[in-house]
């Protein structure tokens, strides 16, 4: 299968998320919550259109893509859940590598907040991606979705009521 940057964001989420992407269920976020996603990638940095190249390579779709310097720039509404688009990115950065391109860096980008973080991939990384993917396809291809998770960030999720509908 292929794995893509959202199973990897979801995987460091919420295993039931994970799941529950894999096999096409999904709810609308609200329309102002799509609407300001998509305003933000046309208005955010109207000039990258030019200057900035789309990929997608072994299932994974990089929006903004820089050839020349090798820096993905990933574009982000808030900082809320940081450590699943740092997830995301690395995986980007290690498919990238994987395919040849030389130490790629990536670029977290919050216009909102005026903030961007760097983000590289360290041996570590390099060394714990497989396993990640490998819990991944192990997680979706179960026959049952996993537990519900009951933390705080379920509230944001667009998940919430289908998970805890009638608790
Ligand atoms: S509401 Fe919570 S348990 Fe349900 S999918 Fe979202 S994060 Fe997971």
């Amino acid at each position: 299968m292929h794995i893509t940057g959202k199973h990897i964001n979801y995987y460091h989420i919420c295993h039931r998320k994970l799941w529950l992407f894999h096999h096409g269920i999904s709810f609308q976020q609200t329309h102002e919550n799509v609407a300001d996603g998509s305003l933000l990638h046309q208005t955010a940095y109207p000039q990258r259109a030019a200057r900035y190249r789309e990929i997608q390579i072994d299932g994974i779709k990089i929006d903004f893509y820089d050839p020349q310097d090798r820096v993905i720039h990933e574009i982000k509404r808030s900082d809320k859940l940081e450590h699943a688009s740092v997830a995301q990115l690395q995986y980007y950065l290690c498919v990238l590598e994987r395919h040849g391109v030389p130490e790629p860096t990536g670029l977290l980008e919050y216009p909102k907040l005026r903030q961007t973080q760097t983000v590289a991939l360290t041996d570590a990384d390099r060394a714990a991606i497989p396993q990640w993917e490998t819990d991944v396809e192990r997680i979706v291809t179960a026959a049952g979705c996993p537990p519900v998770i009951n933390k705080p960030l379920c509230k944001q999720c667009s998940y919430y009521e289908f998970c805890y509908v009638g608790e």
